[in-house]
């Protein structure tokens, strides 16, 4: 930690003794206090409300057995999760994730994380979020309906309309919260459509919101290139990842005129100099779940680097879009060195803190995962808006909120960066603008 006062670094190191071994959330702790140093000192309530101390600790964390068996009858235990981290702005909400790598430490990073995000979005929505150690991938649609039958019958003792209010995340899509709003639905006998976001069209989920992620993303970042009177238009641009965040911003970064030239997976990046082609891509990804090398068994031109950094295709926009840690400093410098113009987290956290202060130190737009990818849980809760009302909007109509929204969120972050001394400061901008909602609202709420 480098910019914040001893007080902060007191309360930081009191985080990582309360929270042993939990890495990833000291990270996310970490990058968030580095920004309050001048918010303490302009807004002493704060501190004598302890509010960085109670922010930090949250309100409540579920940990649970999830014991399913597989096609052949084997008996596999999973670890379930469920961090309810913040309601002062209202139910929590946040993803699930489902993959190997799951554990508190990585909940509770995305949970702190998702806090401030919601805020930033303006909607009324605390900060949560869930998953398991269990790996869908490989798995059958029966394995993984009785994985999520199980973890939903957990589960849902702990959540509701007006209490948290999960949706999907890595290895949880359309297929994993289908099976999970139907236990729901059969265990509580009610049709409560807003316990979940992210559904099916058919049954109460709200259009855009598969594409939300991304196209905000993207958004994003062109408001960031408007600041500078520049746009998409002709940029060549590197997507990291290829599951929903990473589709959608393709989709988008094309709509709006730009070319990506990448994606990947855990095994490695494609490369195609004519730009992807993002109908291919979904026909593999989303209908057969199949991986992105197979994208060159169509296109002879593009190749796949099995293994390789995505981040040595020299690109003038990155959007990191896959998962955390994935773009470190020598990514960073390479980037910058090939030309590299603006950065656009459509994951959580892929930058590490070293990469950040590459970009940073050299004058790179950087809009932080925190504002950059906030367009999906903003339009999950225009699904919970519409499922309230009992009403349907149109794609348009959604996506015009969305784009709204996202125009807001970059206002909120530039004009907070400039107050507080760092314009053009992303970063600083999101953490102030995220933290002092939360805060006030928890000052308003009383010791509770
Ligand atoms: P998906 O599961 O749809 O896709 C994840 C993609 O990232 C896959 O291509 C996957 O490859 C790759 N990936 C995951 N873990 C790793 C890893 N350890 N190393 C290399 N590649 C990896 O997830 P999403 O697209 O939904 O999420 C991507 C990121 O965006 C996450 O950080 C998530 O938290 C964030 N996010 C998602 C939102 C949403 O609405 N979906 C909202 C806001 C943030 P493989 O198949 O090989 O694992």
């Amino acid at each position: 930690m480098s910019t914040i006062t001893p007080k902060i670094h007191d309360i930081y190191k009191q985080v990582v003794a309360r929270n042993p071994g939990e890495t990833e959330f000291h990270q996310a702790v970490a990058e968030v206090l580095d920004s309050l140093g001048q918010v303490i000192e302009k807004y002493p309530d704060y501190a004598d409300h302890k509010i960085i101390e109670r922010i930090c600790e949250p309100e409540r964390q579920i940990i649970f057995r999830v014991p399913w068996s597989d096609d052949k009858g084997n008996i596999h235990i999973n670890r379930g999760f469920r961090v309810e981290f913040n309601s002062a702005l209202g139910p929590y909400k946040g993803g699930l994730r489902f993959h190997e790598s799951v554990y508190l430490g990585i909940v509770k990073f995305l949970g702190f994380e998702q806090i401030f995000k919601n805020a930033l979005t303006g909607l009324p929505i605390g900060g949560g979020k869930g998953g398991s150690d269990f790996n869908p991938k490989g798995r059958s649609d029966n394995e993984v309906m009785r994985f999520c039958q199980s973890f939903m019958t957990e589960l849902s003792r702990h959540i509701g309309e007006y209490t948290d209010v999960p949706a999907g995340d890595i290895g949880v899509g359309g297929r994993e919260l289908g099976y999970m709003f139907g236990q729901y639905k059969r265990m509580t006998n009610r049709y409560e459509a807003a316990v979940l976001t992210g559904k099916g069209l058919t049954w109460g989920g709200s259009l855009v919101r598969t594409e939300a992620t991304g196209y905000g993303a993207v958004y994003f970042v062109d408001e960031m290139l408007k600041m500078k009177n520049d746009s998409l238009e002709g940029k060549v641009c590197s997507v990291s990842g290829s599951g929903n965040v990473a589709i959608y911003t393709t989709e988008k970064i094309n709509q709006l005129g730009g070319k990506v030239v990448t994606l990947s997976d855990s095994g490695g990046y494609i490369y195609d100099e004519k730009g992807i082609d993002l109908e291919l891509v979904k026909q593999l990804k989303e209908i057969e779940r199949r991986r992105i090398k197979d994208y060159c068994d169509y296109h002879k031109h593009a190749v796949f680097k099995q293994g390789g950094n995505i981040w040595e295709v020299p690109c003038q926009i990155a959007m990191p879009s896959a998962t955390q840690n994935e773009l470190n400093e020598e990514d960073a410098k390479m980037l910058v060195k090939n030309g590299c113009i603006a950065v656009g987290e459509g994951a959580n956290m892929p930058t590490t803190p070293e990469g950040t202060k590459v970009f940073l130190n050299s004058g790179v737009l950087f809009g932080p995962g925190k504002a950059a990818n906030a367009g999906g849980v903003a339009t999950s809760a225009l699904e919970m808006q519409q499922n309230a009302s009992r009403d349907s909007w149109t794609f348009e109509f959604t996506e015009n909120k969305l784009h709204g929204i996202m125009k807001n969120i970059h206002k909120a972050c530039y004009e907070q960066a400039e107050e507080f001394g760092s314009p053009g400061n992303y970063i600083l901008g999101s953490n102030i603008a995220g933290f002092r909602k939360v805060a006030d609202a928890m000052i308003s709420l009383g010791l509770i």
